[in-house]
């Protein structure tokens, strides 16, 4: 048997013990959508978004909603029912919800790999079912193309069933996406990397360890998805990446040629708007009024990854011992197999007023905060990008996936973050944030303050963002 059919039987054998739930039929469609539709259309076309369920995909996907929202598009946004975001639908831009009987439960017993198949696979019947109710819909406005997120790539086969044009957003950086390609094709899926300093072929500055490696108990799998998301992006009419050639043009110049339509470079996108699943802590901004210029350390490990309570200790008392005032988020599911951080006891007694913990922050708004100093982050493609436009230097602390590729451009490419060892210990912690916060750091946020600069160019009129992004519009004007 050939190794796709093998992987493909392999994959559906596993799905049928998985699916144990019924999968429901789709919601009934919100009469919001249907008023909306009805009206005869002033708009440029009509545009079908549909993200991966978590939050670093959410985020840039209603950005890229309402970037292409405000250029005269109608839109609808499909979520699903698990782990939706609060929106509100508003004139030209409509709200879909789609059922998949997928418990939180059942979505955290599941590994990484596991999760990203399932969703594919349950997302798939009630999505079909809408695209054809919004197609068929008496008055309604014909869809002229969907764009939807690289990792949901069932979507690609069922536009072309379809017949509708399919575009592929990929949320993370652009050398991730190579780095994933590399693993798979070149197999990388050894020991060597998780833990060796040696450059990866073609793919330098990246190391096997800065690899998107993802630990799952179904490596097979795990080459599956990889090889899945990356040739239906490929094979889609066009994909958009959330970056920048000012930032990585190298990448987007070995994925271009790979690719049937053309690629487009628009980011970061970066409104001021929010997505939140969770909700924001407002009053970290108000603490952080009360702080000096450039004096915090905002610490974030975005919104899936898990620590072990070892490591939340590391963490604290690093930051306390720092002396620097800190910003730490903490997710009531922090900590892996707990429903509560757990913080050391007697912890916050001692840091007094020289800490706030909360468990969800308005990132954005605290990182243009003119007391916030650095940024400790897991290196999530959104933190990243965030961090940069708002200048900020960071202290790199990537857990798997793409982090540890952006870890990388971060910190060797572009200078702008200092590279923590894996194993986190509080000594260290001390150690980078004084490093960041202090005289020593000023190189580093001369570097952040030049790069904030750079990208802003590439968004400003005649950059390459921007360019990108009108063509991008031309290309939809005409779907
Ligand atoms: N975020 C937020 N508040 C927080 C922590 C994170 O709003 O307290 C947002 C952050 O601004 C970013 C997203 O959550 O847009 C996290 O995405 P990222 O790609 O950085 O990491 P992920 O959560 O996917 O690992």
């Amino acid at each position: 048997m050939d190794k796709n059919l093998k992987l493909q039987t392999l994959v559906l054998h596993f799905l049928n013990s998985r699916l144990t739930l019924p999968i429901k039929p789709s919601t009934p469609l919100p009469n919001s959508l249907m008023a909306e539709n009805r009206v005869s259309m002033p708009y440029t076309g009509h545009l079908v978004l549909f993200s991966y369920p978590y939050q670093g995909h959410i985020n840039p996907m209603i950005q890229l909603a309402r970037t292409l929202h405000s250029r005269g598009f109608f839109i609808t946004i499909v979520h699903t029912d698990y782990n939706a975001p609060h929106l509100e639908p508003s004139p030209g831009f409509s709200i879909e919800s789609i059922c998949l009987g997928l418990s939180n439960q059942e979505a955290r017993e599941m590994d990484k790999v596991e999760l990203v198949l399932v969703l594919n696979e349950k997302c798939r019947p009630p999505f079909r079912a809408l695209m054809e109710d919004l197609q068929s819909r008496k008055g309604g406005v014909p869809v002229s193309c969907l764009i939807t997120d690289a990792v949901m790539y069932f979507t690609q086969d069922l536009a072309e069933e379809l017949g509708i044009k399919r575009m592929a957003f990929r949320t993370s950086s652009s050398t991730s996406t190579l780095g994933f390609q590399a693993i798979r094709e070149k197999g990388y899926l050894d020991e060597r990397a998780d833990t060796s300093d040696e450059l990866v072929p073609d793919l330098s500055p990246i190391r096997f360890k800065d690899l998107p490696f993802v630990k799952t108990k179904y490596p097979d799998y795990f080459s599956l998805f990889i090889s899945s998301f990356t040739s239906k992006s490929f094979r889609a009419s066009a994909l958009i990446f959330n970056t920048s050639d000012s930032l990585e043009s190298p990448a987007l110049e070995k994925i271009r040629p790979q690719c049937r339509g053309p690629v487009y470079a628009i980011g970061p996108l970066n409104l001021p708007s929010s997505s939140s699943i969770l909700l924001e802590d407002d009053k970290c901004i108000s603490w952080l009024d009360t702080q000096p210029p450039r004096s915090v350390v905002y610490t974030s490990f975005g919104s899936i990854a898990g620590l072990d309570s070892s490591q939340v200790m590391e963490i604290a008392w690093g930051l306390a011992n720092s002396g620097r005032p800190f910003l730490w988020v903490v997710r009531s599911d922090l900590v892996n197999g707990l429903n509560t951080a757990g913080l050391p006891s007697g912890f916050m007694d001692q840091v007094g007023s020289c800490g706030l913990v909360v468990e969800w922050a308005p990132q954005k708004k605290v990182l243009a905060h003119r007391a916030v100093g650095a940024f400790w982050t897991h290196c999530g493609w959104n933190s990243t990008l965030e961090s940069i436009c708002a200048g900020v230097p960071m202290a790199c602390w990537p857990q798997f996936s793409d982090q540890r590729v952006n870890s990388r451009l971060i910190c060797h490419v572009w200078g702008v973050g200092a590279e923590m060892r894996r194993e986190v210990e509080r000594g260290e912690v001390e150690m980078v944030v004084r490093r960041l916060l202090e005289r020593e750091g000023e190189e580093m946020r001369e570097r952040a303050s030049e790069l904030k600069k750079v990208v802003e160019k590439s968004l400003g009129k005649g950059g390459s963002s921007y360019d990108a992004l009108e063509s991008l519009i031309l290309q939809l004007m005409s779907c």
